[in-house]
């Protein structure tokens, strides 16, 4: 277990700038028929019935769709077909900066009131509230309550704002500059210099090289409003416009607001045409090899364009599922080479995809061994070679099939319970790619006539006519130190021609007919049976002293969840046996089990839905799982043979090791990672079991030592704890639970974890570290100490980092224009003693690191000598609760909550206090805790900064 959650992921305010993350572009007024040539005999697929589409007499479009996952909500996307491809060279950067300044100032809701009225109403800005831009579209998010009609009323009103109605003051633009240069530099280091570097590669060299939707520093900082206003009122029109909600709403009522609300948008004088851009074939190979001293191994990619195909047809549709069925194939064969003594790479595999805008790519992708990327190359080509020479086996097919028509079956059962989320991707795909969005039902139909009907020879055809020799891209990214060894495109083309010209064996598909078990098990009973009808728990005890407790949901059709632990752990080893002990369930999981060495099984569980894990953490050990009615046999006798079959397989465990060993080899050439293994040894005070990996501690793995750690582990489940939760249904799960796991073995003796006293070091420290060739810091602070634990302080706890992060984004980001997206975290804990830390986090310019602290720590003063704004509790209050309403329907939650209540001994009806204590929290109780704990006597102060500074 972690004690501190670091969110280096930094999500506040836009995933901003996908790049390639799916089809980001698209045809301007695409509509299906108008760009595709219908082939005689193929049937268009129609747009999803279900879903309420439109278009006013200005151009605007909508898709409004009614959806109770989850209820009380609805969710709203205002979709432009806008993006960075469309701005000038003046104008790059601003439908990104545009983005921004959506929230700061609109008609309606002048300045900041739209981010504060909705914070209000529990929407978190960030996680819910979001925006994207990428080169072809600005799509803005918000989800909302459907319980309050003035808020659902005035969600329509900020998406019409955002349509046509921004007001874009100076002094508002002026502020934001300073936050959109700070997003920049949070998106600086090796992968975006490499990234400038092969993207006109990869687009080969169309208008989309030189649109990165972050735009030019000089144009963010220097442009005088009127350009942005322009802009603005150039592209946010009605016709490359378009609103889809989705949620617990009437559907007429709603487009009848719609008509009225979007009925008055205008399209500008002289409006320009929206040119569609994408990247074509040039019939030319390329090649390109770079180094940067911060990448810390060899990539090589080879990508063999062709021309997209989009899905319009039936016919395009079947196309689709052979290039699955072909990935999916492919992936397995190249998970099955890795399992060896000496892995040829760190990573590897090739698939079929949409890479960029208008192409899509036979793509080879191989993260070498450091001084291995002949042999990690040839490797990787290899499959491809036999895959072309030799193809798929029947065999690989039919499992490949049963896997996609049991998934869609899976999809099937839960077809009433897909949430709002899903829906609106699709619509989103539908409008800005005008790809095919049939819905869940049509789809199933299409899945259940077309697999039955590919044939081998198809498949293997693809593997022809995709990797071919014209329009190949081949790039070679590499550390600095090696560039004397760097490939030049003869030597890749050299390596392509040697393995080409290999002998080659089909590829042999191991599958194994025996049963999973070598050894049956002997049932138990069910030896006590209560049901409490407060919590709507039932508990069952086993005959070997195993605790089942049971809780029905119906959140999902068909799903069960279930977590199984014991106390011990790795608390009652040495530290000498620590790193056998702690990589013990992973070396041993991935040998296979029972029958089955780990390929057999991975076979054997394809298609099935269901899986299960066994962990050893510090303080428990047990199993983590899922599974339906259909594979309720599967999931247990699983579970039973990792707890009595588990093997030893001495080949995957050198390629483990031998792969950890290759990963630290220039891990310290990455700034970001010398600075996550400060936090992690200093937070951890460097105890050995909290320090990161180094070769010294992977030569103590041993695997006799691993193996016999883990057999112990298991060898006794007197005690065990057995929470499931999900659509349970008593009379098929209990002779499950007699024959598998009441027959675990146990011998009467219930362990305890032992104390190691680790724990957040106190006092005042502070580090810095100095690595990276940016002009870039990273500030992490933590407060910590003794905590006094019990429900309502952890509660509390939350409140006062949920008005420390309110008030750190809008201090530091807001007034100071300082960060990008600074972020709080909380965490409590109760065993083995009580603790709590606090931390701060975010990224910004070197030369602000001491007034941004500053100002942080005045933040977190200012709370414990005034104590937040009430206007604060009210917003932590509307957002935990909305928050809340939500998380608590689904079955991860409560299995989270009820083994988190029995591993800590605290009561399991406590959460039914949870409503009263949060709507009665008071701004004074959050000052008080805030006084108890934030007293900076342990204080923290770690700071990243530029190499070049220490220099200095
Ligand atoms: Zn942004």
């Amino acid at each position: 277990m972690k004690i501190y959650k670091i969110n280096i992921a930094l999500l506040i305010a836009g995933n901003c700038l996908p790049f390639f993350a799916g089809a980001q572009h698209k045809p301007a007024k695409s509509t299906v028929a108008v760009h595709h040539t219908v082939q005689p005999g193929t049937k268009l697929i129609p747009l999803d019935p279900s879903v309420r589409t439109g278009k006013l007499a200005n151009g605007f479009t909508y898709y409004i769709r009614h959806n109770n996952e989850p209820e009380h909500r609805v969710v709203m996307y205002l979709a432009n077909k806008v993006g960075s491809i469309l701005e000038t060279d003046e104008e790059q950067g601003l439908s990104h900066f545009l983005e921004h300044m959506s929230f700061n100032g609109t008609e309606h809701f002048p300045k900041s009131e739209l981010i504060n009225y909705l914070q209000k109403a529990g929407v978190r800005f960030g996680a819910d509230l979001n925006a994207y831009t990428s080169f072809d579209e600005t799509v803005y998010q918000l989800p909302l309550p459907t319980d309050d009609p003035a808020v659902m009323k005035n969600g329509l009103q900020i998406m019409r704002d955002w349509a046509q109605g921004l007001t874009l003051e100076t002094a508002e633009i002026e502020k934001e500059r300073g936050v959109i240069m700070e997003e920049e530099r949070l998106g600086r280091g090796a992968a975006d210099r490499i990234l400038r570097q092969t993207l006109p590669v990869m687009v080969n060299h169309s208008r989309y090289a030189s649109r990165l939707p972050i735009g030019k520093a000089d144009v963010i900082l220097h442009f005088k409003p009127e350009v942005i206003r322009n802009y603005y009122h150039k592209w946010y029109r009605p016709d490359l416009q378009a609103l889809i909600i989705v949620g617990d709403i009437d559907v007429a009522k709603m487009e009848q607001l719609v008509r009225q609300k979007f009925a008055d948008l205008k399209s500008p004088p002289n409006e320009k045409p929206r040119l569609k851009y994408s990247s074509s074939l040039t019939g030319k190979n390329q090649f390109l090899a770079i180094t940067d001293k911060e990448l810390t191994n060899t990539v090589i990619e080879v990508n063999c364009k062709h021309k997209e195909q989009k899905i319009y047809t039936e016919t395009d549709y079947r196309a689709s599922l052979l290039k699955s069925l072909f990935n999916g194939m492919l992936s397995r064969r190249y998970m099955e080479l890795s399992r060896q003594a000496n892995p040829p790479f760190l990573e590897g595999g090739a698939a079929i995809r949409d890479v960029m805008p208008g192409l899509e790519a036979f793509k080879l992708y191989v993260s070498c061994r450091p001084g291995e990327v002949e042999s990690g190359f040839k490797a990787v080509w290899r499959e491809t070679a036999r895959l072309q020479r030799l193809g798929f086996s029947k065999t690989e097919l039919e499992r490949s099939k049963r896997e996609y028509l049991n998934e869609m079956e899976a999809m099937m059962q839960e077809k009433d319970k897909m949430t709002s989320d899903t829906y609106v991707n699709a619509y989103l795909n539908h409008f800005l790619n005008g790809g095919a969005t049939p819905g869940l039902s049509k789809q199933n139909e299409m899945i259940n006539r077309f697999i039955p009907t590919i044939t081998l020879a198809e498949v293997n055809a693809l593997a022809k006519e995709y990797i071919r020799e014209t329009n190949r891209d081949i790039i070679v990214t590499a550390p600095e130190k090696d560039k004397a060894t760097l490939p030049a495109e003869s030597a890749v083309l050299a390596w392509i021609r040697d393995v080409n010209a290999e002998k080659m064996d089909a590829f042999k598909d191991d599958v194994s007919t025996l049963p999973l078990l070598a050894h049956m098990p002997v049932p138990g009973k069910i030896v006590k049976e209560e049901k409490d009808a407060k919590t709507g728990l039932t508990f069952l005890t086993l005959s070997n002293g195993v605790n089942v407790i049971l809780k029905k949901t119906n959140f999902k059709n068909d799903e069960i969840v279930f977590q199984a632990f014991t106390n011990g752990g790795t608390s009652l080893y040495s530290d000498a046996d620590y790193e056998s002990a702690s990589n013990a369930a992973n070396i041993i999981s991935s040998a296979g089990v029972g029958n089955y060495n780990a390929s057999q099984l991975e076979k054997y569980l394809s298609g099935k839905q269901m899986s299960v894990f066994p962990f050893i953490d510090e303080r428990t050990q047990g199993f983590m799982g899922n599974t339906n009615t259909k594979d309720m046999d599967s999931a247990f006798s699983l579970l039973y043979a990792y707890a009595t079959e588990p093997r030893k397989d001495e080949q995957i465990f050198k390629g483990i090791i031998s792969n950890a060993k290759a990963a630290l080899v220039n891990k310290d050439d990455d700034p970001e990672s010398v600075f996550s293994d400060t936090m992690t040894t200093v937070l951890g005070n460097y105890n050995i079991r909290r320090t990161p990996a180094n070769l010294e501690k992977i030569a103590q793995i041993n695997l006799d030592r691993a193996y016999s750690i883990y057999k112990e582990r298991f060898a006794n489940v007197t005690g065990m704890k057995f929470v499931l939760v999900g659509n349970i249904d008593e009379a098929k799960l209990k002779p499950y639970l007699e024959k598998y796991i009441a027959s675990l073995p146990a011998n009467g003796t219930i362990e305890a974890a032992k104390n190691l006293d680790i724990h957040v070091p106190e006092g005042l420290i502070s580090k810095t570290v100095y690595a990276g060739k940016e002009d870039k810091a990273m500030v992490y602070l933590v407060f910590s100490g003794k905590f006094d634990y019990d429900y309502a302080s952890t509660l509390k706890m939350q409140a006062l980092k949920e008005t420390l992060e309110i008030r750190l984004l809008e201090r530091l980001r807001e007034e100071e224009s300082g960060v990008y997206s600074p972020a709080a975290e909380v965490s409590t804990r109760k065993l083995p003693d009580g603790r709590y830390g606090i931390s701060i986090y975010f990224g910004c310019s070197p030369a602000n690191v001491e007034r941004m602290i500053a100002s942080a720590v005045d933040e977190v003063e200012k709370l414990r000598k005034v104590g937040p704004a009430p206007e604060n509790i009210e917003k932590f209050k509307a957002e935990d609760l909305h928050t809340m309403q939500t998380i608590m329907k689904t079955n991860n939650f409560w299995l989270d909550y009820l083994t988190g209540q029995l591993s800590n001994g605290e009561p399991l009806d406590q959460i039914s206090n949870y409503n009263k204590l949060i709507k009665g929290m008071t701004a004074k109780e959050v000052k008080d805790i805030a006084d108890k704990y934030l007293t900076g006597k342990n204080y923290i102060r770690l700071v990243l900064l530029p190499e070049s500074v220490k220099a200095k």
